[in-house]
């Protein structure tokens, strides 16, 4: 042990990441800034910038929300069409095919708390046919492309 330790690769490793977490530990994420200690992030917080920013993130935020929820139901809906196009199927076995791909959109980053207001959702916009059951709910997919072909033909 000695003064050398300081320069071992080890040593520098740990003060860099120590560095980092005081870094992150005073640092606004929406603003991109970071402040020295605690007093100087509660400034920045009520500065009027930070509140700014914060009502811009506010509005952004439900952007984000409306396109998870435009992504969760589209590729929900994907999946029903590609493996349940015909069969009437309990609501909670598609959402459980559906969280199996990992790259799924998490269902509590939609406007959707939980399945049962995504599947009313789905029955109100007429995108399946929705029904409440003992065994909970289950849906159909409406198959709107061979409905216009069958219109058609
Ligand atoms: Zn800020």
């Amino acid at each position: 042990m000695g003064k050398n330790d300081f320069l071992t690769p080890k040593a520098i490793a740990n003060r860099i990441k120590a560095k980092g977490l005081q870094k992150l530990r005073w640092y606004c994420q929406m603003c991109q800034k970071h402040c020295r200690d605690e007093n100087g992030f509660k400034c920045h917080c009520m500065s009027e910038s930070h509140q700014r920013q914060m009502q811009i993130f506010g509005e952004n935020s439900n952007r984000i929300v409306d396109g998870n929820s435009e992504e969760f139901e589209q590729s929900f809906l994907d999946l029903m069409k590609r493996s349940h196009r015909f069969s009437r199927i309990a609501a909670t076995v598609v959402y459980n095919e559906y969280i199996n791909d990992r790259h799924h959109v998490l269902m509590n980053s939609t406007e959707w708390a939980t399945l049962t207001e995504f599947v009313k959702h789905l029955g109100r916009t007429g995108k399946c046919k929705v029904e409440e059951t003992p065994k909970g709910w289950f849906i159909t997919y409406i198959d709107r492309d061979s409905e216009t072909l069958s219109r058609r033909g």
